[in-house]
């Protein structure tokens, strides 16, 4: 007998379907870029309580193994911000580390919940996967590979180094840190980690592209539908990439066709930080693509925001199965949040829900609030607000954390093929392993 696949990748715009290799980004076929989609065979979901962390939700996840981590999002109702703002039915999703609520992602942010779904999905894979980063997604796959002894590349601007900490000495022999020096930004990381994952011997991770991501990005929807036993109206999520956003309308259309949680298409509500807003700009426009910005007025705009995961300057809007499409299909609404409300929003939740939130989960609280002030949501409607990152104080009270120092750095000159190729050979060759253990 030959057991059903467990799921297979289709094209969001052709409906092409292959065969679920870690290393299939792309649709082969010649049309607009498109993102593929994990179509999985189990169409009722099955939380699996005795997995560890997020693998409790393995049937919609792209992977046959677990690793042994603890992290997962946790969703509550508010009780004191719902008051203050009126509503009956307000649900946090939690990604960060607040141990009185059982929320344990000790890199305090929702892009460790994308890492272990990637590397997991890499298990007995051979090769170094390289992954470009402004921070916490750094962190995240630093942190979980530092556990699991994963070999990573990861690259990452120079001026976003303090972001990269770990909450404990972990072994952190498999990785292998580029650091793109100078004035390099976020994009400029993403150009030289485009470079060292055609190094043979290396993968690039893939970013939007990957199912991995997304689904393990996913998981904040499956636990609030779960934990509410439906799905929300409304999703609020302060955007950057825009790969939690699609992941989450991603969610809800398996949740749909899973049957058990309602019928209804919950509305993504999507926030950027001022003055960098292409998504919002370009969705109040209702147009399907983002208007080029000259590399210096992006500069000046990134450098004038808070929140500066959301800084993302090639975001996944306009290919078929993008964001575009996701807020097309669920009626969405984008925002823009000035540093100062996104301040104000976070003291508020501070006061009233008792921990501390990052300036990105103050912009998305904060557009909470817009949405309110502007009747776009009702008292009784049901309402996730996912809180992508928090608790990083909360953490500091409990764990020393440690910093990591980058192996060899780039300047913006010197990000050309043959110089990292000639840069990256030896490092590569003497530090570091290049197949997967398992842990
Ligand atoms: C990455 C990130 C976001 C934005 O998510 P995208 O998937 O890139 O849109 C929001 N909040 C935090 C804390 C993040 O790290
Ligand atoms: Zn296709």
């Amino acid at each position: 007998m030959v057991l059903p696949r467990k799921y297979t990748l289709r094209c969001r715009k052709c409906g092409a379907e292959y065969e679920p290799s870690p290393g299939r980004l792309v649709c082969d076929r010649d049309h607009a870029p498109a993102l593929l989609f994990a179509s999985y065979t189990q169409k009722h979901l099955e939380v699996k309580n005795n997995l560890p962390g997020l693998f409790r939700f393995i049937d919609w996840l792209p992977v046959e193994n677990t690793l042994d981590v603890e992290g997962k999002p946790i969703t509550y109702e508010s009780k004191k911000l719902a008051h203050h703002l009126g509503l009956k039915n307000l649900f946090i999703s939690f990604n960060g580390y607040w141990p009185e609520r059982n929320a344990r992602l000790l890199t305090c942010s929702f892009k460790e919940l994308e890492a272990p779904v990637v590397l997991a999905r890499r298990d007995g894979v051979p090769g170094r996967i390289v992954v470009a980063s402004a921070g916490n997604t750094g962190r995240a796959f630093c942190y979980i590979c530092s556990r699991t002894q994963f070999p990573l590349c990861l690259v990452l601007p120079e001026q976003n180094l303090s972001a990269l900490w770990l909450p404990t000495t972990g072994d952190t022999n498999s990785i292998c840190l580029v650091a793109a020096s100078g004035s390099c930004d976020y994009y400029d990381a993403i150009h030289l980690a485009k470079h060292i994952g055609d190094l043979p011997g290396c993968f690039p991770e893939g970013g939007a592209s990957n199912v991995a991501r997304r689904d393990g990005m996913g998981v904040t929807v499956l636990d609030a539908a779960v934990e509410l036993g439906r799905i929300p109206d409304h999703y609020f999520q302060a955007v950057g990439s825009g790969t939690g956003g699609i992941a989450a309308w991603e969610a809800n259309l398996r949740l749909l066709e899973d049957g058990r949680f309602g019928g209804r298409r919950m509305q993504l509500h999507l926030a950027q930080n001022q003055p960098f807003t292409p998504m919002t700009d370009a969705w109040k426009a209702r147009s399907p693509s983002i208007s080029p910005l000259s590399e210096t007025d992006a500069k000046t705009s990134i450098s004038q925001v808070s929140a500066k995961v959301l800084s993302n300057r090639q975001p996944a809007y306009a290919l078929s199965g993008g964001l575009y499409d996701a807020l097309i299909d669920s009626n969405g609404e984008m925002y823009a949040v000035s540093n100062q409300e996104s301040d104000q929003a976070r003291a508020l939740f501070q006061t009233l829900e008792g921990i501390d939130i990052s300036p990105a989960a103050g912009v998305a609280t904060a557009s909470l609030l817009q949405a309110v002030d502007g009747g776009l949501v009702g008292p009784q409607d049901y309402i996730l607000l996912n809180i992508t990152s928090g608790g990083y104080q909360r953490l500091q009270q409990d764990f020393q954390l440690q910093s990591l120092k980058p192996d060899i750095a780039f300047a913006n000159e010197d990000i050309l093929p043959d110089r990292v190729a000639t840069g990256m050979k030896i490092l590569l060759q003497s530090t570091h392993s290049s197949v997967a253990k398992k842990p």
